[in-house]
């Protein structure tokens, strides 16, 4: 009898354990910031790099490429938060300096801006940004190795259908 109300003790000592996590985990979820999405021009740069070109701002020498920004078309400078979708602006140069489209979160309580999806202005068109495998066909979103075949992807650009918002494949 003992035994059992003992094992029944620890039944319910786990449950509430669990329960308290979610429960933990629901708060958390509520206390994030919001964020709304949003388009942004302009072109993507290294934070250290454009305080000092576009605001006099010196900063030390090894700061200078630690953090990707866009230096937007009416003069912020926004950084990026750095992951897969963002890096691929650092292991990729073709994709900075340039007139380009992001698709973003951008929150309320902090400046830095979570890239979705990445698109190219050129000559008054707009090609969504990707890498992908020929051979797999398959979306990746870092220039490197196909996660699949492991074969080079390649930079693909396909143009976007300005009425319908539409990427068409080339
Ligand atoms: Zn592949």
């Amino acid at each position: 009898m003992r035994a059992f109300v003992s094992i029944a003790l620890l039944t319910l000592a786990a449950t509430n354990t669990v329960a308290q996590k979610d429960a933990k985990k629901v708060t958390l979820k509520e206390h994030y910031p919001k964020f709304r999405t949003e388009y942004v021009q302009g072109k993507v740069v290294y934070l250290g790099e454009a305080l000092k070109q576009y605001y006099g701002i010196s900063t030390e020498p090894e700061t200078h490429q630690r953090t990707l920004a866009i230096y937007t078309r009416d003069g912020q400078l926004l950084p990026l938060a750095e992951n897969l979708r963002g890096r691929a602006f650092r292991t990729d140069q073709r994709l900075r300096n340039k007139p380009m489209e992001l698709f973003v979160r951008r929150y309320e309580k902090h400046p830095i801006l979570q890239v979705i999806r990445t698109y190219e202005l050129r000559d008054e068109k707009k090609y969504q940004v990707d890498y992908w495998c020929d051979v797999c066909a398959i979306v990746m979103f870092e220039q490197g190795d196909c996660a699949c075949c492991q074969d080079n992807n390649r930079l693909r650009h396909r143009l976007v259908d300005q009425k319908t918002g539409i990427t068409l494949d080339r």
